[in-house]
């Protein structure tokens, strides 16, 4: 895969302060993959280290009041140039950055203020049609890259969510059409904490993952620290361990990076791989609800659900982690 990244999460001394952002999670992810490291504020001829900016009203002024919008500009304009040339398949950008972030920046009034927006170049990169995401949407196990689904993914979805053995033991009927795919990428793989399960040596689609938070799910309900992890897999890549190390994946960011107090996890009767999964990464029996509506396959069954919370996860943490 090729990645067009922010050069400051690779350690370069690329910040405005002369240090840089190194993220070794994005480290893990580069390797083994073509990376083009590209630093827009220093290609667009500001110094390093440099007065700190933030847009105002659509203007990007540095701290002591000058207007710098020409030279994040140039740099936005010259990373696109390189985009286009390289054709990466995910640019990785470091979040809140003038410059760099995706989702959010700062509101121009250098007061710690966050706003929702994309910094300079990395809205004229997605402007353009490129995947840019935030370093910290991302996360990475050895073999997988777990990130937010994309409309180009469609065809990558519909080729597995079509197949009846991948969803209809999970209680979904196959996928009709690249169009159906495109639609549920839109609007039920959309969650907040939904990802696209990824090869690293690709970064493409091979299956989904994600916590559905207190209010989306019957299980977990009535708790903001309780969430209910769901998951399928591309048959092509059943039998290899893929979705044991991703769920586990999931389970440490449930718990250290959203703060959870218990992960809920549940198999229709039959699904003896999702069963296998839950039990290998630590989730243990709780009950069982007999007639359970499948709402997608107007049909009832058994559901068997199980769970794990933060203290056992503390305990079995080393086990458990990939
Ligand atoms: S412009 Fe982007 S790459 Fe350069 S230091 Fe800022 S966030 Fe990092």
């Amino acid at each position: 895969m090729k990645i067009m990244v922010s050069a400051c999460l690779t350690g370069e001394n690329c910040k405005y302060n002369g240090g840089n952002n190194r993220n070794n999670k994005i480290l893990r992810l580069l390797e083994g993959n073509q990376v083009i490291p590209v630093c827009p504020e220093q290609m667009g001829g500001l110094p390093t280290p440099r007065v700190p900016s933030e847009i105002r009203n659509g203007t990007v002024m540095a701290k002591d009041g000058r207007n710098v919008d020409s030279e994040f500009r140039t740099g936005a304009a010259k990373c696109l140039e390189i985009a286009r040339h390289e054709q990466p398949d995910l640019v990785v950008l470091q979040s809140r950055s003038p410059s760099c972030g995706v989702k959010q920046r700062y509101d121009g009034t250098f007061s710690g203020t966050l706003i929702r927006g994309a910094g300079v170049t990395a809205q004229l990169l997605m402007e353009n049609g490129f995947q840019a995401v935030d370093a910290e949407d991302l996360l990475v196990t050895d073999r997988l890259l777990l990130r937010k689904w994309a409309e180009r993914d469609a065809k990558d979805l519909y080729r597995y969510a079509s197949d009846p053995e991948v969803g209809l033991i999970a209680g979904w009927p196959p996928h009709s059409s690249v169009n159906e795919s495109l639609d549920v990428i839109r609007n039920i793989l959309n969650g907040a904490e939904t990802y696209a399960v990824c090869l690293k040596t690709d970064g493409r689609a091979i299956g989904a993952i994600g916590l559905k938070l207190e209010e989306s799910t019957g299980i977990a309900a009535g708790r903001e620290d309780t969430c209910e992890l769901g998951y399928w897999l591309g048959k092509p890549f059943w039998s290899r361990g893929i979705m044991t190390e991703a769920v586990r994946e999931m389970i440490r960011h449930g718990f250290e990076d959203l703060g959870m107090r218990t992960i809920w996890c549940e198999y229709y009767e039959g699904n003896i791989r999702s069963r296998r999964v839950q039990e290998k990464c630590g989730f243990h029996y709780q009950k069982t609800i007999r007639e359970a509506d499948v709402p997608l396959l107007h049909e009832k069954r058994t559901v068997y659900v199980n769970s794990l919370n933060r203290a056992e996860y503390q305990e079995r943490k080393d086990e458990l982690s990939c």
